[in-house]
């Protein structure tokens, strides 16, 4: 865990959050400012601060998330279409420095970026 980082709190139950998944490696909880019907962060349990902070030896865990934003997006009942992604860096408008992956869906989607 990580001093001061708000997503390891929130794994920690420090901060309260609404669990949609979780299993030893991977915590998934509801976006407190949603931008669509369903937008679910899928965080690892260990801090890691963003993607480019990932090394030779994370590959399970960068699968782990994958397979959970898909379980996440069956459980929300996103058959007609999602989307999964990461901000890195102060371009993307990333402001959580714990790797998350968004699951948006629940309305048509528009362009990237
Ligand atoms: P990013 O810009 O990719 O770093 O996204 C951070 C996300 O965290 C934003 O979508 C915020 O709405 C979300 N967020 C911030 N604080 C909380 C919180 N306490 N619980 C749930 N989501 C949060
Ligand atoms: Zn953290």
């Amino acid at each position: 865990m990580s001093e001061d980082c708000l997503f390891c709190k929130i794994v920690a139950g420090e901060i309260p959050s609404e669990a949609v998944y979780q299993d030893e490696h991977v915590y998934a909880f509801r976006d407190i400012n949603p931008v669509a019907p369903s937008h679910v962060l899928v965080v690892p349990r260990r801090h890691i601060a963003a993607l480019d902070e990932i090394q030779d030896g994370d590959e399970d865990l960068l699968g782990r998330l994958l397979v959970a934003s898909k379980k996440v997006a069956e459980q929300e009942n996103l058959s007609n279409g999602y989307r999964v992604l990461t901000n890195t860096g102060p371009d993307s408008g990333q402001v959580v420095f714990h790797l998350h992956f968004h699951v948006i869906g629940g309305r048509k989607l528009g362009a990237m970026a």
